[in-house]
């Protein structure tokens, strides 16, 4: 199995202040049964870095697209900032208006590990590269077992099995020449 060249385990917290972090975090989590080239099940939500806008915790950030998938708007990534809950909310990237009822942070996936690599991509080309990766796990695998023997079973259980992957790695991975599909295919498959 290819090594990913992760660096951060703990989160944020553990990385130091002076991190490059970036504008949003992309954070899948993965159902059990999780196996190397899939189909799994997991989810993908998308955070505004709570580091970046001074505030306590990471924000949810909004997809432009209706909740259903029925209604596809550009399908970027934009801050609650945009987002009025009383009346509406203005996509910044194409100006559309939401009901902010209809809108979601969160999509579900059952794809082999191939297609989910796609996915991942696809999110990360709207956002332009400006994230980090959280991925993760459930109790049972073998990732979240790995960080049980590492840390205990609270620290785990708190972490769920967290592994980040910082932008930064990201970026110096496809600078080498290195597809960023077959990357993200490492990452998801590790
Ligand atoms: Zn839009």
């Amino acid at each position: 199995m290819e090594s990913v060249p992760y660096s951060v385990q703990l989160g944020r917290e553990g990385a130091g202040k002076d991190h490059d972090w970036g504008k949003w975090k992309v954070e899948i989590t993965f159902a059990k049964d999780r196996t190397p080239g899939g189909p799994n099940s997991f989810v993908v939500e998308v955070y505004e870095n709570g580091i970046a806008l001074g505030a306590a915790g990471d924000m949810r950030a909004y997809l432009c697209r209706d909740i259903e998938e029925k209604d596809l708007g550009c399908q970027k990534v934009f801050s609650a900032l945009y987002v009025d809950f009383k009346t509406i909310a203005v996509c910044p990237h194409c100006k559309r208006t939401w009901n902010p009822n209809r809108l979601t942070t969160t999509v579900v996936y059952r794809l082999s590990t191939d297609k989910a690599a796609i996915a991942i991509a696809k999110i990360m080309r709207r956002v332009e590269f400006d994230a980090d990766i959280f991925i993760k796990y459930h109790p049972s695998d073998i990732r979240y077992q790995e960080m049980v023997r590492e840390l205990g079973l609270d620290k785990a259980a708190t972490l769920q099995g967290l592994l980040v992957y910082k932008k930064s790695d990201l970026i110096n991975a496809i600078s080498t020449g290195k597809g960023l599909e077959e990357e993200l295919k490492g990452l998801l498959s590790a």
